[in-house]
Formats: structure tokens, sequence, C-alpha cells
């Protein structure tokens, strides 16, 4: 089976993804997100492990990749999971994608991102750091396992004082629980102190499995919630949207933070891709072609 996918395989109607190929080496996610939703389709979705062979089966997936592909990493299992710390199998991966030209979007909840800034700040590459709150107590209940939003944004400054270009997910927004205008405020400018430039913003989408998780962790909102997305919301793709105008108003006000701090602005599967004032979606935009620079350098230095 191939480690690296084709991105939305399912074709998201919503999706404005650019083209792209997805990798986790790990299966299953210790963050324990109460939002998440692969708890719907990867049985004990919270176990992490290590998928089987996995550098062996990445190097004959990499013989099959066209030079330059934008590889996202990754989409539902965190690249660094706590055991990242010593198993490196994520290092590992980088260490053979980004000298071949790739360009990676790291997608993550941790600090531990920071110990690989020595090949990312060598590669085609940018981090994408998930913060849906900076208040550590409500993100300890919205995120039991991952490393607290202060955490993040540290890891955030020192990424980009390193030269490695970083946007910040706000995903989800979940109303009652950290819509607060206040919140989503200083958090937009907690990441923009910290060298952030992009801002993806993203609604909590729900599935009856994640929705029951979340109304258990914030009973307070329980009834609220319940009403918006059984009665008020869509459904798109098997998950329940919130009704159009709240999200529509709740994407506005980020937009406007974002934009009155200078940074560029984008929504994810929301369907309003008017507004996004940035040249991606999922902040790809950001990645520098080094390695292509650099072989053209080398090229020219021969040619001298
Ligand atoms: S970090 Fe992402 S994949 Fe992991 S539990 Fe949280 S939402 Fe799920």
């Amino acid at each position: 089976m191939r480690l690296i996918t084709k991105f939305d395989p399912w074709g998201d109607p919503l999706c404005t993804c650019p083209k792209k190929y997805s990798l986790s080496p790990y299966v299953g996610c210790s963050h324990s997100c109460a939002y998440c939703y692969i708890t719907s389709y990867i049985p004990d979705g919270f176990r992490c492990r290590e998928k089987a062979d996995f550098l062996a089966r990445l190097g004959r997936d990499l013989a099959r990749l066209r030079p330059g592909s934008l590889i996202s990493m990754a989409n539902s299992s965190d690249p660094y999971q706590p055991i990242e710390a010593e198993r490196g199998l994520t290092r590992s991966a980088l260490g053979r994608l980004l000298p071949l030209g790739h360009r990676v979007l790291l997608i993550t909840k941790s600090d531990l991102v920071v110990r690989d800034s020595d090949l990312l700040a060598k590669g085609n590459c940018s981090v994408s750091i998930s913060i849906s709150t900076i208040d550590d107590r409500l993100a300890r209940r919205l995120e039991p396992l991952a490393p607290s939003p202060s955490r993040r944004l540290r890891a955030m400054g020192l990424l980009s004082s390193r030269g490695i270009p970083c946007s910040v997910r706000v995903d989800p927004i979940i109303p009652g629980i950290n819509d607060d205008p206040g919140g989503l405020k200083r958090l937009i400018a907690a990441a923009e102190g910290a060298g952030c430039r992009h801002v993806i913003a993203s609604t909590y989408k729900a599935r009856w499995d994640d929705l029951r998780r979340v109304l258990r962790a914030f009973p307070e909102v329980a009834k609220g919630l319940r009403g918006l997305y059984a009665e008020g919301g869509m459904a798109v793709g098997g998950k329940r949207y919130l009704p159009e105008v709240l999200r529509r108003d709740l994407l506005l006000m980020v937009k406007e933070f974002s934009e009155d701090l200078g940074l560029s602005f984008s929504t994810c599967r929301e369907g309003f891709p008017e507004l996004g004032s940035a040249g991606s979606c999922d902040g790809s935009h950001l990645i520098p072609l080094r390695i292509a620079a650099r072989l053209m350098d080398e090229f020219l230095d021969q040619g001298r």
C-alpha cells in the first residue's frame, strides 16, 4: 500500500486545495482533540502507532514521485507525535523529501517541530501551526494531550526567526467555546507577533462521533450547539456544518483581524473562496523554492 497518497481522495466538494499529496508516518494521533474526526474512521484513533516499514515504503514511493511535488504532512495524524521525539520518522522523511526539491507543508500542534528547523530552513518548506485558542486552560479541555498554545506560539516565533515561513490554522472555531471576538483577536495578534504570515480559518464541521465528545467536554454549551448543528446547519460530505450566515460572520471577523495586521487570509472547506486574499487556501503559497534556487546557483557557478 502506498504511503504518499493523493490528498482528499474523496473529492470533498468544498475543498479548494491545490493538487497535493498526503504523507503520515503514523496512524492515529495521541493529541486526542475533542473535535477530531479521525475516530470516525480510524479504529482506536487516539492511540498513535508508527506505520510498518515506513522508511522502506517511503523510498519506493519517492522513486515514483515527480520532482517538486507538494506534500502535506500530515492530515489525520500530527507528524510530531510524542513518540516522534524518539522514533524520528518525520525527521527521516524530511531528510529524504527536502533534498529532492519536493515542497513540504507541515501541519502540527507540537513545538517538537523546532527540533527539525535545521532541515526546514534549507528546504522548500512551510509550517502551519494549528491554534484554536490562546487560552491554555481552554485548550486543555479542547485538545487535552496536545502541547499548549503558548508552546506552539513560542515554536512559531523560533521557526520564523530561523527563516521558515509560518501560517496559523485557527481551526476549528466552535460557537460558544472559542468564538469570542476578543480571544480570536488576541490569537491573531499573538501569531502575528510570532512572525506568522498567513491565517487559515475554519469552523467546526461535526460528525456524530466527535460532536458527542465536544458536548461531553462542554456541557454548558451542549444544548445550543446541538441546536445549531442538528437543526440550523447543513450536511456536506457526511459532516454537519453550522448555518451559512453564522459561518460567514465568524470567518469575516477573523479575516478582518488578520488583514488589519497585514496578514493574508483564507478559509478551509467553507465554500467562501472569495474571502481568501492569498495564493492558496492551505498556506502552501508560503513555501520558498530554496532547493531549486540552490541547484540553479550551482549550475550558474559551474558555467562561470
Ligand atoms: S492534532 Fe489533529 S489529528 Fe491529532 S487529535 Fe487533534 S485534530 Fe485529530
